[in-house]
């Protein structure tokens, strides 16, 4: 035999049950989500740090592309001087101003293997910072996986024990159950002597007689029903009639 107001009140400690259990289990799991967008940001990382060695690479070839197209002007020039075929002053004037172009061409080339090695150092260390957060984020999932998992545990155990409950209440009950809940409220109060422990609302002497007696009474301050277990009356008409 077991009175309606127990059972609502174990419906709501489950439903409390389930409520700890889910907050728990996604405190347990928030370390991933963090570590995951590290991992994303040190991805980005070294994908931006590639996108600045391809564009580099480029400069470079440029830079030896017009270095030889110079040479060959230069040598182009030499072979005039040497052959004494069209304007000698002319061929010498290109070579000299050539060559002037070259030593500038091949300072920036020097320049340029320089921040080579910067940009080539600058991808290896994001490289090492990428693998680093990989590791975080699989060391962050394991660490959370026991806790997740007894977490886990315990809300299916609840549900199943609210899913069991509910299936022992009557219809018109569970509605005003789940509309306490929707409005965030705990659809059973402790009463303490005479007095709603939720709403410090002392009740009148017929709704006493009437929980003594083992009967659903709502409490006329905030309307949860109220759960005094220690008051009811082992041989109460009411609880007669539970089965
Ligand atoms: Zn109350």
């Amino acid at each position: 035999m077991e009175l309606d107001i127990d059972i609502l009140a174990a419906l709501a400690d489950a439903d409390d049950e389930i409520r700890s259990a889910d907050r728990k289990r996604k405190a347990a799991r928030a370390s991933v989500p963090n570590s995951e967008k590290a991992r994303d940001e040190a991805a980005q990382a070294v994908a931006d740090a590639k996108q600045v060695l391809a564009t580099h690479t480029e400069t470079e070839r440029a830079n030896q592309r017009k270095l030889k197209e110079y040479e060959t002007f230069v040598m182009r020039a030499n072979r005039a001087l040497e052959t004494g075929a069209g304007d000698a002053d002319a061929a010498e004037h290109q070579r000299v101003s050539c060559i002037a172009i070259i030593d500038g061409l091949e300072t920036d080339q020097l320049e340029l293997m320089e921040l080579r090695e910067t940009l080539e150092a600058t991808l290896a260390q994001r490289q090492a910072e990428l693998v680093a957060a990989e590791e975080v984020v699989v060391e962050a999932a394991a660490a959370c996986a026991p806790e997740v998992k007894v977490q886990t545990a315990r809300l299916m155990a609840a549900k199943g024990d609210a899913i069991h409950l509910r299936s022992k209440l009557h219809k018109v009950e569970l509605l005003r159950y789940d509309a306490l809940m929707d409005r965030n409220r705990r659809p059973v109060s402790i009463l303490k002597k005479d007095t709603c422990k939720s709403c410090n609302r002392v009740q009148v002497p017929r709704a006493m007689q009437e929980i003594k007696r083992g009967r659903l009474v709502q409490c006329a301050g905030c309307g949860r029903w109220l759960h005094a277990p220690d008051l009811v009356e082992a041989n109460s008409d009411f609880a007669g009639q539970e089965g």
